[in-house]
């Protein structure tokens, strides 16, 4: 086990304060979620592995605060921004600014060449999207896309239920910045620094970010190994 210091991929933000327009928005939506996982525990939420990730790991990466960071407050430091329509009559459109993680480029292409890359975001298909066509603009980085109902709702927390994927949990790895996300299954979850560009830059912090750089190090010894439940040991 790796100490505090020693491990890279610590991090204090834990937990989502949902204090954040978007999650507020779509609370109602959540509770209907709640009734959805509770009646379908046995769906299997992706189809078998294409021939071309035949054997692979599957790599489940979380979205928002891991990949990249967004807010809905106009900026002029950001990468890409889009507009969502509104979905009910009096609505305004919402526009977000989004910031990219640094390396998030190579990270995917790299990670699409060793695993079967998933997303699973707790964001709305809309949303995410819009995010992952900028990410993947020629669909060939990742292999699935998961959203907010492939999510369960439980004690406050979207959480990535893993023994929904219709994969064999010990070649199964969620990276997310919430430990919230896979307290299902702990053993198969990596918690990484939260990437919240747009508030550490209004409190004037340090806005260098190396993470992916470190986490990929961890992948490639995955990849080798083809083991991911050991090695994820180290890091939790
Ligand atoms: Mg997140």
């Amino acid at each position: 086990m790796l100490t505090f210091d020693e491990n890279p991929l610590t991090s204090n933000s834990n937990k989502h304060d949902f204090t954040d327009t978007y999650f507020k928005k779509n609370f109602f939506f959540t509770q209907q979620l709640v009734n959805t996982t509770q009646q379908d525990q046995n769906h299997q939420i992706l189809p078998e592995q294409s021939m071309e990730d035949q054997g692979k790991i599957t790599l489940c990466l979380d979205l928002d605060e891991t990949l990249i960071s967004s807010t809905m407050t106009r900026q002029c430091d950001y990468d890409f921004s889009f507009k969502l329509q509104p979905t009910a009559e009096g609505e305004k459109s919402e526009e977000y600014f989004v910031k990219k993680r640094p390396n998030v480029g190579s990270f995917l292409r790299r990670c699409s060449e060793m695993f079967e890359v998933v997303i699973f975001t707790a964001s709305l298909k809309p949303y995410a999207d819009k995010i992952l066509d900028e990410l993947d603009p020629r669909g060939d980085l990742i292999s699935h896309r998961l959203y907010r109902e492939s999510c369960s709702y439980f004690c406050g927390s979207f959480v990535k239920d893993l023994s929904l994927l219709n994969r064999d949990l010990n070649t199964v790895l969620l990276i997310d910045d919430l430990p919230s996300s896979f307290q299902f299954h702990p053993e198969n979850g990596l918690q990484i620094p939260r990437f919240d560009y747009h508030l550490k830059k209004k409190q004037n912090q340090n806005l260098l970010d190396n993470c992916l750089v470190g986490v990929l190090k961890i992948l490639e010894t995955i990849f080798i190994q083809h083991e991911v439940i050991s090695i994820i040991a180290q890091y939790n």
